[in-house]
């Protein structure tokens, strides 16, 4: 892009607009935080250019010191924020300050409700960032040149928030950013040294450079730093309060909440580094999309090296936020350095286990902050059992299941609850998975253990039945998937009855296996059934219904092996069956119940119309109740 010296006008994608007009109202109330969202992104400039500095020392040019400077002009009615670090060309000043990168934000702007608090929760929660300017701002001015330009290649942008914004080309002697905020008349309050020297305090006293305040229109004047300079993660933990850890987080997550609990060590010996991490409350917005950036934010000896360095937890810890810094990488780490590093894989491998700790210790001491936990991230942790074999048992002592003691469809069971409360001679752990929370607790295969009182866990998330075939056992006991082969004789439900049928039922099973043929393996009369008329059941190593989708929508084929189909001898409609002597009749009848139990495993029917004409013939006439389609 070729840069005027007049000004040229441009404008905010729609997005923008829409996002800048929910903030101002809803940020209101909490409005001050513009000034840590301003520091943030000038110690992160700083960081970018020390990073880039080291292969290019000359982008220092005649200037090394890094630092960020606030500056209050009372007659101007301004606040600006200085930093000396990386800056912006035209070009990105367009790209960064014009658009929003962010994956999810159409997906996002449609959750706002208009509602100021429900709203400020959610923005906080997409990171407001540099337009959180405007809440306190009629007019932003941005004027910054790249580390390492001509002086005469600097850039000025201003907006007044409203929908445009103007770019052009300036002189600017001093490399890298300054935000100047024309103060709204509402929020002169801002002007005031004292306030703004204990806002400094409290968003900055965590941040690597000193942040220096001034009341003169000269920045090059000495000022004394308000902040200590020291990065956190420095200090010894005694010395930090539970206030500077989140505000710290606020500012390396970019995140708005406070973060559910954080773990900070120091470890030395043969590998010396610092790690502070932190679980957010919230999920982000692509914690579902692989490519969304992720990962802790990676110093070497103090020094920022990069912001997304994936290398050091596993995908399945991929909601962790937070820092490493190591001191025995090179400063010259490239990614494929660090992939090979085995310096790197002993770090993963010990902040894996500090991540699982610190959950478990969450788990133990604030249950409730780990409902909220296991709600927001259960899913991505799961990944963890069938990915990390070394600490399976572990994760599994993490998890929490919907069961058939649950509280409603709330996931409150653990294993280690589960344990406790089963029968000591009960030797396998029950789970069933469902195509959803309400098809699992509504399945037929529970009703002879619920008979018994047996505790079931419900399963119905997308994954878990791939989940479950790592997951073999815990505390020594194996699984149990009630909804497949013969229910052991532990289950307390007698073994398959084939074999000790008489000779009606078994001219039955014949005869609705010749109606069904390929749909069924086998058909047999279950033990299973308390209410229900029929159940599907796979092997014990069959792929079950979930799988098979998986596979499709990945465009593999799907075995062509099909359930067995179990009849409730019991039931009046089982009864009828084994009555009906006019084949027709039998036929719909025999295809009815099979529908149904397909329908209760929460699957489609191949031809749902032929269903509902089946149904509807017996309900008008049960008598004659035949269908004519018999494909
Ligand atoms: P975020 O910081 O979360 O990416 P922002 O809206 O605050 O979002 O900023 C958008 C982008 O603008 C930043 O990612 C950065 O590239 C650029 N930016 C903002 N402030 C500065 C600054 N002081 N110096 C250099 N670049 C900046």
């Amino acid at each position: 892009m070729t840069v005027q010296n007049q000004a040229t006008t441009f404008s905010f994608q729609a997005e923008i607009k829409q996002l800048l007009r929910l903030m101002v109202h809803s940020l209101y109330s909490n409005r001050e935080i513009f000034l840590r969202e301003l520091i943030s992104n000038a110690s992160d400039a700083n960081d970018k250019l020390r990073f880039e500095a080291l292969a290019t020392p000359d982008l220092l040019e005649d200037r090394p010191e890094l630092e960020i400077r606030v500056m209050l002009d009372s007659e101007a009615g301004t606040l600006s924020v200085t930093d000396s670090g990386i800056g912006m060309s035209a070009d990105d000043i367009v790209a960064q300050l014009g658009t929003i990168a962010h994956s999810g934000t159409a997906q996002f702007l449609d959750k706002l409700t208009g509602e100021a608090r429900h709203d400020a929760q959610l923005i906080g929660q997409f990171g407001v960032g540099f337009y959180s300017a405007f809440v306190v701002a009629d007019e932003v001015e941005v004027e910054s040149r790249r580390a390492g330009f001509a002086a005469g290649d600097g850039v000025r942008w201003v907006s007044d928030g409203q929908g445009e914004y103007t770019v052009e080309q300036i002189d600017k002697p001093d490399r890298g950013t300054r935000v100047t905020l024309k103060l709204k008349d509402d929020a002169r309050e801002f002007l005031d040294t004292l306030m703004i020297r204990q806002l400094i305090h409290k968003y900055s006293d965590h941040i690597a450079f000193p942040v220096r305040l001034s009341e003169s229109g000269d920045f090059t004047a000495p000022a004394e730093a308000v902040n200590d300079g020291k990065a956190l993660w420095t200090r010894p933990r005694t010395e930090i309060s539970d206030e500077e850890y989140i505000e710290f987080y606020k500012h390396t997550a970019h995140d708005f909440t406070a973060p559910l609990i954080w773990s900070h060590n120091r470890v030395e010996g043969k590998r010396e580094y610092t790690s502070l991490l932190y679980v957010p409350s919230a999920a982000p917005f692509d914690l579902w999309n692989r490519e969304a950036p992720r990962g802790v934010k990676l110093y070497v000896q103090r020094v920022f090296i990069s912001d997304e360095a994936t290398q050091f937890l596993p995908l399945f810890l991929r909601f962790i936020r937070g820092i490493v810094d190591a001191d025995d990488l090179s400063l010259n780490v490239s990614r494929e350095l660090l992939q090979q590093d085995p310096n790197v894989a002993a770090i993963k491998s010990a902040l894996t286990k500090r991540v699982l700790e610190m959950l478990d210790k969450l788990a133990q001491e604030e249950p409730e902050k780990y409902v909220t936990f296991w709600k927001e991230f259960g899913t991505v942790l799961k990944e963890g059992l069938a990915e990390d074999t070394a600490n399976r048992e572990k994760i599994a002592g993490l998890m929490r299941f919907n069961s058939t003691r649950s509280d409603g469809f709330a996931q409150d069971r653990s294993l280690r609850e589960y344990l406790d409360s089963a029968p000591s001679e009960q030797s396998e752990i029950y789970f069933l998975i469902g195509e959803s929370p309400a098809a699992a607790r509504g399945s037929p295969h529970l009703e002879a253990l619920r008979d018994r009182g047996a505790e079931v866990l419900l399963l119905s998330d997308r994954i878990d039945e791939w989940v479950m075939q790592y997951l073999r056992e815990f505390s020594g006991k194996q699984f149990k998937d009630v909804a497949r082969g013969s229910p052991g004789p532990s289950s307390g439900v007698e073994a398959d009855a084939a074999g000790s049928e008489t000779k009606e039922q078994r001219q039955l099973l014949k005869r609705v296996k010749r109606v069904l043929r390929d749909a069924v393996d086998e058909v047999r009369i279950s033990n299973r059934l308390k209410e229900s008329p029929a159940c599907l059941v796979f092997n014990e190593d069959e792929l079950g219904f979930q799988m098979r989708e998986l596979l499709k929508a990945s465009g593999h084929e799907a075995p062509t092996t099909a359930p067995s189909l179990e009849l409730n001898e019991a039931h009046a409609l089982v009864a009828r069956l084994a009555a009906e002597k006019q084949e027709p009749q039998f036929e719909a009848l025999s295809r009815l119940i099979f529908e149904q139990a397909l329908l209760l495993e929460g699957q489609q029917l191949e031809d749902p119309a032929a269903f509902v004409r089946r149904v509807n013939e017996l309900l008008t006439d049960p008598d004659t109740g035949a269908a004519q389609d018999t494909a």
